[in-house]
């Protein structure tokens, strides 16, 4: 017996054409199907909206066997499902809800050749008895969506995932790909180790968003009155169009959804604390309805494809950058422009901080999301082109200034603070980080009441007298959105202390330089 020739891109592109009416593959989508035509395994890393599932749907479809996928979400697996059948594709699904009849005629196709693509759980990979039926199929490949999953570091830790590596060992020769919208460097390493994909050829597309105008407004009070007014102010002026709204509690979204209806929005709140009918329910109004805003916690999201989202704006800041780029990137996948709005202020970092401290994590895993939360504070406060920042974040290292973000459009007068800088990292260490923000700016200033000998004797002691109270609060502000500094909450009375150790030495040997945006260019913006 001759075995059939390999199928080769060119067929792959007919099928593309064939099945889904598109005329080529894009951007790097023809290299990670040559690989896994060719029974490699790959780790793809493309854009929301590059097309990932076509990249293990076609192989699938032209290798002999079996495609298995793993996917997160029953939601999501049902769409993907839906759609190929309507295309003709052979899929099927297999999670909780099919029942017993559904499940022996999908077994029946599958032994028959008729199924291309299977899609299931993590869960359900889980039992011995399915990966023993599918061991008595061929296997064309194995795919794992959404694999940033998998990564311990990342904003979507799912532990069922950690088990996945060991397909490696159970279906050896069968080529897999794990694919992903958000992972940077870290999680890339974490994705290759856990799901033992050493001898995977990695492709990572540009993170470039060209319709996406980025922007970020500081709140100038952490008064939730004054975020929300300035919530409906953004959605106001955005009147018609279809967007997401991110809040960081279930309260918030149900008050910010409250007032944004109030104020005549189609206002749709969505949070974890929903019954899963209630929340499909809501999912399938904000597909349905024009101008819908989907006031949403991050429960909301994965795998939600509504191509004609015209913005995402963050009530609250998300967690790190790579949830930023995610949560942002559900806007404009129909590659029309759109907007992603993000409020952020001095009392959002310290409440990410101290949730974080609360959760039962290793503290590895919790000092890298420290770091990650920071890393996002520190762009949104930052002067650095916004696209350009997150692409350099994801490892993009020849990325161009975008052109159309706030800091491209209006760029921000900064001012070197690192002398200043330095002064109040040494007030910081001489007051024994005893003190919370404002007697630290006092003590720089000079103008703490009552003062002891103690303090006035203190090298710090109205060291900063030259540099007005404002500009002080900035500086103190964007040392804490560095990390340089921490406010460590002190049965309510934050205390600052010093940030990370190795950060502040820099700053004191002037090898770190610190820049901060002149306020005149923050009140300008602020709501
Ligand atoms: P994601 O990468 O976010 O999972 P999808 O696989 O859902 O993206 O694809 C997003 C959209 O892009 C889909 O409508 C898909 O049909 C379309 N698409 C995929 N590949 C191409 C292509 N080569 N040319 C044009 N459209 C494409
Ligand atoms: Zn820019």
């Amino acid at each position: 017996l001759i075995a059939p020739p390999a199928p080769s891109l060119a067929d792959a592109r007919a099928t593309l054409e064939r099945v889904w009416g598109h005329g080529d593959f894009r951007g790097r989508q023809a290299e990670v199907v040559t690989e896994i035509l060719a029974g490699r395994d790959v780790v793809a890393v493309l854009p929301t909206g590059g097309g990932k599932s076509v990249c293990y749907q076609i192989p699938a479809m032209l290798r002999p066997g079996l495609g298995l996928v793993v996917s997160p979400l029953i939601a999501l697996m049902t769409d993907q499902v839906e759609a190929l059948k309507q295309q003709g594709v052979a899929a099927a699904r297999l999670d909780s809800g099919v029942s017993m009849d559904d499940r022996s005629a999908i077994w029946r196709q599958a032994r028959a050749g008729e199924l291309d693509l299977l899609y299931v759980s993590p869960e359900g990979l889980a039992q011995p008895h399915l990966i023993d039926r599918l061991h008595d199929l061929p296997l064309s490949l194995i795919a794992i969506d959404e694999a940033h999953c998998v990564s311990q570091w990342g904003h979507d830790f799912r532990p069922d995932y950690r088990t996945l590596g060991r397909l490696a060992e159970l279906f050896p020769g069968v080529p897999r790909i794990a694919v992903t919208a958000t992972a940077d460097a870290r999680t890339r390493d974490d994705i290759v180790r856990s799901l033992r994909l050493e001898d995977a050829k990695v492709v990572v597309d540009s993170f470039a968003r060209p319709n996406l105008q980025l922007s970020a407004i500081r709140k100038e009070s952490a008064s939730r009155a004054r975020t929300d007014a300035a919530v409906i102010d953004l959605v106001r002026q955005r009147r018609g169009k279809s967007g997401v709204v991110y809040c960081g509690s279930r309260d918030g979204c149900e008050r910010v959804a409250e007032a944004l209806r109030a104020a005549g929005t189609n206002a749709i709140a969505y949070h974890a604390g929903m019954e899963a009918r209630d929340r499909d329910r809501r999912l399938e109004r904000f597909l349905a309805e024009d101008g819908a805003v989907m006031v949403a916690t991050i429960a909301f999201g994965m795998g939600v494809d509504k191509a004609d989202v015209r913005f995402v704006i963050h009530a609250d800041p998300p967690g790190s950058l790579e949830a930023y780029w995610q949560e942002i990137g559900r806007a404009g996948r129909d590659g029309e422009p759109a907007d992603g709005i993000t409020l952020y202020g001095p009392s959002d970092i310290a409440w990410t901080l101290k949730r974080l401290e609360g959760r039962p994590m290793a503290e590895e895993v919790k000092a890298v999301q420290v770091k990650k939360a920071r890393q996002l504070f520190a762009m949104l406060d930052g002067a650095v082109c916004r696209a350009q920042a997150v692409r350099r974040y994801f490892g993009e290292e020849g990325a161009e200034r975008c052109g159309v973000c706030d800091l491209c459009l209006d760029p921000p007068a900064v001012f070197d603070a690192t002398v200043p800088a330095q002064k109040a990292l040494a007030a910081v260490q001489r007051l024994g980080e005893r003190f919370g923000k404002n007697r630290v700016i006092d003590h720089l200033l000079g103008k703490t009441k009552d003062v002891q000998p103690w303090e006035t004797a203190l090298s710090t002691w109205a060291i900063g007298a030259d540099t007005g109270q404002h500009t002080w609060r900035d500086i103190v502000d964007h040392l804490m959105f560095e990390g340089l500094l921490v406010e460590d909450p002190n049965e309510g009375k934050p205390l600052v202390r010093l940030g990370d150790p190795e950060a502040v030495r820099a700053v004191y040997r002037g090898e770190r330089a610190i820049e901060v945006r002149a306020a005149a260019a923050r009140a300008a913006s602020a709501p």
